[in-house]
């Protein structure tokens, strides 16, 4: 029987999503090469992997990177977001009691939206306490009663029932939680809930945890910047106990020297890479009090306030929502107008100057190159004092492979105990893309196992080839096992063709013989062994 052709639709080609990408070989070797030099590396400064899920409460989100910055309010991918969006136009809907179209839409959604709910608990997308239970209950029967009579009046206006009756409705389906949950867009939410969530507090202080994966944001695609993209980062977080005796001075010397030994992480990390063109730039933002960056955003404001009109929008708009990102701008001309705003340096609370000096002296320590930018920011209220950003070569605008700083308060924030942390993220992609471009590949190949193309011809010299593939598979050397017999030439255009380094000539003769031909395929030199010479010789490489 033959089968129908498909239908056009059944014939659409698929292609990935914008913003996502296959990651393919060779280049996947180079992704597993980097990978594996971060697992080395973090563990030699003792960090242990975390795997957290790639989705989460949206509102564990909002809360940890800010309501109101673009990644949270714009860019990330909400998921089951129907029962939202159900409640979301049953409530729209029944506002304007204006005709009786919309009475019935009205009557129509918010059965959808109670017949949602009940999926949604049955299949267990939705958990609901108690109470929230109670209100679902309230909210159904209501709705049921309300749809009865709908349908035995068929109602042509709203009279003054049925707005009472819509406002009841609203009342309870607004006091339903819904949790929405989203893919992550970052991971150090997740980490900070992880530390609660398994009382990390009380395994020995700090916990010092690194991880590897996907992240998410909804941005415009373009070199360097995807919908789907890589992280790998690390958070040190450490609970501060309560103690009246608390030697100030040496807190923040020790806080100075963690700051320091992230950052000498990631640098060592780097290096081992031979990433291009490495360059890492520090600040320190200060503390939020009065006395200091409170202080400061608000001298800050008032400069700005003075030259607002020389200012782009985006700037202006900035002088009041988020005026430190101001002076992140890269528009042209503004910039003649940043430098000559107040920095931060200089008006530091004296903790904050003496742990931002400590940082400069320790990374010195430690022979890590730094260049000072007072520029450098993050916008979110709980970074306090360490920021840096590392840039490398190759990446054009979006050159920034590293972003970190210090987050004390944030566990906090989540609704943890009080703890201290600072951490990083690498963004991988262009990590990888630097080193494309730099095209020395050499550690990527310099890392594969030895190629061994197995050319073999004949009954027995078969048998003998399934062997030594298998012998040598064990000893951890890529093998080529060719399923058809071929002519020797053939084989040997095909093994250059696959990239092998050697081809082992397997006749009948040889078998017969045990010893086998090896053939270097870069200079046509051949060599013979017994097997177990063989082996030898292919381990030691
Ligand atoms: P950028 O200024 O480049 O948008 P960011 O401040 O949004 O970066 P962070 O949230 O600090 O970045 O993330 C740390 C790193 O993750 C960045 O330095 C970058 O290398 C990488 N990164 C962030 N967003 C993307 C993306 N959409 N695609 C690829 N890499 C990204
Ligand atoms: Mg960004």
């Amino acid at each position: 029987m033959t089968e129908a052709a498909p239908k056009k639709e059944q014939r659409r080609k698929f292609q990935a999503i914008r913003g996502t990408r296959d990651l393919l070989p060779p280049d996947t070797a180079l992704w597993n090469h980097v990978e594996e030099t971060a697992h080395a590396v973090f563990n030699t400064f003792g960090f242990g992997e975390i795997r957290p899920p790639i989705f989460e409460p949206t509102e564990l989100f909002a809360r940890a990177v800010g309501a109101n910055t673009d990644v949270v309010s714009k860019e990330m991918y909400k998921l089951h977001g129907d029962l939202e969006s159900f409640r979301d136009r049953a409530i729209g809907e029944s506002n304007r009691p204006r005709t009786p179209q919309q009475l019935n839409m009205s009557v129509v959604m918010f059965v959808v939206f109670v017949g949602a709910l009940k999926q949604a608990l049955d299949s267990q997308e939705l958990t609901a306490d108690a109470e929230s239970l109670r209100t679902i209950e309230k909210l159904t029967s209501l709705v049921r009663e309300g749809h009865k009579r709908w349908q035995a009046s068929q109602p042509t206006g709203w009279g003054t029932e049925w707005p009472e009756f819509f406002a009841e409705c609203q009342r309870l389906a607004i006091q339903i939680s819904i949790e929405s949950q989203s893919l992550r867009p970052e991971a150090t939410a997740s980490v900070c809930r992880a530390y609660i969530e398994h009382n990390m507090q009380q395994l020995p202080q700090p916990q010092k945890l690194y991880y590897i994966g996907p992240m998410f944001r909804r941005e415009r695609p373009q070199k360097g910047r995807y919908r789907q993209f890589y992280q790998i980062g690390a958070e040190v977080l450490e609970n501060v106990k309560p103690d009246p005796m608390r030697d100030t001075a040496k807190e923040l010397a020790k806080d100075a020297i963690t700051d320091a030994e992230v950052i000498q992480m990631v640098m060592t990390f780097f290096d081992r890479l031979k990433l291009p063109g490495v360059q890492l730039e520090i600040n320190s933002i200060g503390h939020a009090a009065e006395n200091c960056r409170r202080g400061y955003v608000a001298l800050l404001k008032s400069e700005l306030e003075k030259v607002k009109d020389k200012l782009g929008a985006d700037s202006q708009r900035r002088i009041e929502t988020n005026p430190l990102r101001i002076l992140d701008s890269k528009l042209e001309h503004e910039q003649p107008i940043i430098a000559t705003l107040p920095k931060i340096a200089d008006h530091l609370c004296d903790d904050c100057k003496t742990h931002y000096a400590a940082v400069k002296r320790e990374l010195e320590l430690r022979g890590v190159f730094y260049k000072e930018n007072w520029r450098l920011v993050r916008g979110l209220d709980y970074y306090m004092r360490t920021t840096f950003e590392i840039t490398a070569q190759g990446l054009g605008s979006q050159n920034a492979v590293c972003g970190g700083g210090r987050y004390d308060g944030l566990v906090e924030l989540l609704g943890g105990p009080p703890t201290k942390g600072i951490g990083f993220a690498i963004g991988e992609d262009r990590l990888i893309l630097s080193l494309q471009e730099a095209k020395d590949q050499s550690l990527v190949t310099s890392h594969q196992p030895p190629f061994v193309y197995v050319a073999w011809m004949g009954a027995n010299a078969y048998a003998a080839a399934v062997h030594a593939a298998k012998d040598l598979r064990a000893a951890g050397i890529r093998v080529e096992l060719p399923p058809v017999e071929q002519k020797f030439g053939k084989a040997l255009e095909r093994a250059s063709k696959l990239g092998a380094q050697y081809a082992l000539i397997l006749g009948d003769n040889e078998v017969a013989e045990g010893t086998w031909t090896l053939k270097t395929l870069a200079d046509g030199t051949q060599q013979k062994f017994t097997e177990p010479h063989l082996l030898d010789f292919l381990k030691k490489l």
